[in-house]
């Protein structure tokens, strides 16, 4: 990479760090020409093909405007979604591909939107999953409720571990 400032094409790494999520690493770089410094970020490329078959980076801020729709008066905040968008990302690294289709990051917000806002939830899901009929939000929400009932039972019996 060339120096930003003389365009020398050498330049020495003096720190570099991984960021917090370990998803990068932050490069502090200087030119041994012009004694300039600059920073470079590292990532594993990784990439969506959209449904039209357009290949584009992925994107946390796409996740997040996404997402945002579906949260419209909800009590979800930006940095409630900016941890969601982290979530999938890093589920989505951790599958190993650099390449994925779009529809995988709409099933990869689901279980996480999940637990953050349930009726985001089931308006995320209205939409990616294409629901048809009040059938298809009954199923939804009948699989909620299964899954507090289980909660409660799981969360009882703890209590009855203790005692
Ligand atoms: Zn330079």
């Amino acid at each position: 990479m060339h120096c930003p400032f003389c365009r020398n094409p050498d330049s020495r790494v003096i720190d570099s760090r991984t960021s917090d999520d370990g998803l990068s690493i932050r490069r502090r770089r200087q030119c041994p020409k012009c004694g300039g410094r600059f920073s470079t970020v590292e990532t594993a490329s990784l990439n969506v093909i959209k449904r039209s078959g357009v290949v584009e980076p992925f994107s946390r801020e796409k996740v997040m405007s996404g997402v945002r729709k579906a949260c419209q008066g909800r009590p979800v905040t930006d940095a409630d979604l900016a941890v969601l968008a982290q979530q999938v990302e890093e589920a989505i690294r951790q599958t190993g591909s650099s390449q994925i289709d779009a529809n995988e990051i709409g099933l990869s917000i689901l279980g996480p939107l999940r637990e953050l806002d349930e009726v985001a939830y089931l308006r995320f899901a209205s939409v990616y999953q294409a629901f048809e009929s009040l059938e298809d939000f009954d199923a939804a929400i009948a699989q909620l409720r299964a899954d507090h009932a289980h909660r409660q039972v799981s969360a009882s019996s703890t209590t009855d571990d203790v005692q």
